[in-house]
């Protein structure tokens, strides 16, 4: 089972999908929980490269393509062995935070991020994705960590969202779209309520 978490700038992904690998661990099930981009080791030199402010203005291509490499090392080293072992894969964004980011955020074509995503991952994907949703202005007051993204603008930010909740809505058995305002125990509830049966299949 895959499960993914998707959304902006703290909209509380880290806190739930942590939350969810404790409860399954809890329930005796092997999950493990992952991240993008940077939980390989490629992929740290990576996020490093993308996010560190020495790097400047990337190009949106070069942007995208070091985002799918990213994605490329995770899938074929970490989340491929971890299903085909059996285990429930949690990761903290996947292919939707590049359609989202790199496709509705910037000036690239969106079916063509999609294709070099699709690619990039084999075309694997989740049989869950948790959106936890929340209005940009709400979640950058959130959001401390000093990086790249914090140049971007209002704009951009609300375009990312807009792509989340588009994708969610054109394939609504794969989503559960949450606000990510409510209270913690709540949104989790909601998500173990998601997840519990596709344990079952
Ligand atoms: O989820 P996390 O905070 O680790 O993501 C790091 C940063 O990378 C975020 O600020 C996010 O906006 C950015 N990002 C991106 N495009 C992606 C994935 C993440 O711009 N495809």
């Amino acid at each position: 089972v895959f499960v993914c978490f998707e959304g902006g700038e703290g909209s509380g992904k880290s806190t739930q999908s942590r939350r969810l690998a404790e409860w399954l661990t809890g329930e005796g099930y092997v999950a493990l929980l992952t991240f993008e981009p940077g939980d390989t080791g490629v992929g740290k030199e990576l996020r490093r490269i993308v996010l560190s402010p020495e790097t400047g203005e990337l190009s949106d291509r070069t942007e995208a393509l070091l985002y799918a490499a990213d994605k490329a090392e995770h899938v074929d080293t970490v989340v491929q062995p971890a299903l085909d072992r059996g285990e429930v894969v949690i990761t903290d964004r996947y292919v939707d935070s590049m359609l989202a980011y790199q496709g509705a955020g910037r000036a690239l074509d969106v079916g063509e991020v999609e294709e070099v995503a699709r690619w990039a991952t084999g075309d694997l994907r989740p049989h869950l994705t948790v959106v936890l949703d929340l209005e940009p202005s709400d979640g950058l007051g959130r959001f401390d960590e000093r990086d790249r993204i914090e140049g971007e603008s209002l704009d951009f930010h609300q375009r990312v969202r807009a792509g989340f909740l588009r994708m969610a809505d054109a394939d609504p058995d794969h989503y559960l779209v949450l606000d990510a305002r409510d209270d913690v125990d709540s949104i989790e509830a909601a998500i173990r309520a998601a997840v519990a049966p596709l344990l079952a299949q």
